[in-house]
């Protein structure tokens, strides 16, 4: 195996290399429990003193086949899959966060991701402050206190589709000396390359491109191995872990003291572990990640630009159309597309909306996006309901925006039931 092998080598071969007469397939290890000869032995496991599986809310051969690949793939030193994207998101807060703390996020995120940054966490006693991403360096500074912990952001913003500016958030945490958490799930490792542009900390949800199918809610964590823990703001990477028997991250793991400590320590005790069955469906997506997100971008590019010249649009946005504010940025950092994922208005607003994803055949009214099969969304009246107008707008979600998740079908096919669907709504 070599992390040297161009990603679609990574996504067919990586983090599974059977030995002569095992499997040829990544095993769906259906086990909750792993047996030992030794107590011994076992101790050590325990002490992490050597590798091995014990239970599988902290690890498990499928799981770990899965996480391999992933951390292969997006150039990071190691992963650690989980139950859902919520709880990768999560986890990646609270592994260096707590009570009293404070970080910094960008607005304009996925509507569950914003509920949690600015309902939960609060209640936990972790304070958040949401900046305009495309506000000035100087602006985005003042949002930083000495008790900041983190900078967060979504590398395509759901559903405003912004794409960041990598550059300046980069080098913004750098300065404020806090790792740059990024959730990568619209853009998947074959698209951006976070780590390559100053990112230390990447999450997923894996429910979406990764599975690809719509089969299975599940997310990661990847740690880039890239971040200064010791520089004297993280004492819970660098000093004993009481609950842990003394154990210090930093000292004992180097670059990947975060990522065990966010198992050893947070799954051990928020136990949000994804079933080996869905680390299976999950690994299988990952082997033709690289071809579907190819196809996925450049089908939303032909449906974004048969939409723009269509008389009852009234918008289209879609990184990857030079209309677009984000279209230098997606050059630079998804240069090979703008992954699948287009919003757009219809003349008559909301309403002509409504009838709009009502009249799609091919295209499905679902909760979801990151499918191999096209489907379309009204955010406003569904993942981003709970949000106030206010909220709703701070996040990039206007009363007209309809999200299109634009699949693998043929664009001839996903064209003509868009055309159809339009015309129903101008009746
Ligand atoms: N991050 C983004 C960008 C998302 O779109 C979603 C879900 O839609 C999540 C995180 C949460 O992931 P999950 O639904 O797997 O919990």
């Amino acid at each position: 195996m070599s992390s040297k092998w161009k990603i679609e080598t990574q996504a067919i071969q990586g983090g599974y290399a059977p030995k002569a007469g095992e499997p040829r397939v990544v095993t769906i290890c259906q086990s909750t429990t792993f047996k030992y000869d030794s107590a011994d032995y076992v101790a050590k496991l325990f002490d992490l003193e050597v590798a091995g599986h014990f239970y599988t809310r902290i690890g498990n051969p499928t799981t770990d086949a899965f996480e391999q690949k992933l951390a292969m793939m997006e150039g990071g030193v190691a992963a650690l899959a989980t139950s859902s994207g919520q709880a990768a998101t999560t986890l990646s807060i609270f592994n260096i966060c707590q009570a009293g703390q404070h970080f910094v996020t960008a607005s304009t995120l996925y509507g569950g991701t914003y509920n949690l940054f600015s309902s939960t966490l609060p209640k936990m006693g972790i304070e958040v402050t949401f900046v305009d991403p495309e506000a000035p360096a100087d602006d985005i500074r003042k949002a930083f206190r000495p008790n900041t912990r983190a900078l967060f952001a979504e590398t395509i913003g759901n559903p405003g589709l912004n794409v960041l500016d990598f550059e300046k958030f980069s080098a913004l945490a750098a300065e404020m000396q806090v790792p740059l958490i990024i959730d990568s799930t619209f853009a998947t490792p074959y698209l951006c390359r976070p780590f390559e542009h100053g990112a230390n900390i990447i999450v997923h949800s894996a429910t979406k491109y990764i599975d690809g199918h719509a089969t299975s809610v599940g997310g990661a964590i990847v740690d880039g191995g890239n971040f200064d823990w010791a520089n004297g703001r993280f004492p819970e990477l660098t000093e004993p872990d009481t609950s842990y028997h003394g154990l210090q991250y930093v000292k004992t793991f180097g670059p990947a003291a975060y990522i065990v400590k966010a198992r050893v320590q947070l799954m051990r005790d928020l136990g949000v572990t994804p079933a080996p069955m869905n680390s299976f469906l999950f690994n299988q997506g990952l082997h033709t990640l690289p071809l579907r997100m190819q196809r996925h971008s450049d089908n939303a590019l032909a449906v974004a630009r048969f939409l723009e010249t269509h008389p009852a649009v009234t918008w289209v946005s879609y990184p990857g159309l030079p209309s677009h504010p984000s279209f230098e940025r997606a050059r630079k950092y998804l240069p090979k597309g703008a992954s699948g994922v287009l919003t757009f208005g219809i003349k008559g607003g909301a309403p002509a909306g409504k009838i709009f994803m009502e009249s799609c055949n091919l295209i499905a009214l679902v909760v979801h996006v990151g499918d191999a099969r096209s489907c379309v969304l009204h955010p406003a009246s569904t993942t981003h309901r709970q949000l106030t107008e206010e909220q709703q707008v701070a996040s990039g979600v206007t009363p007209d925006l309809i999200r299109l998740s634009v699949g693998i079908e043929h664009e001839d096919d996903i064209i003509a039931d868009i055309d159809q669907a339009l015309a129903a709504s101008q009746k």
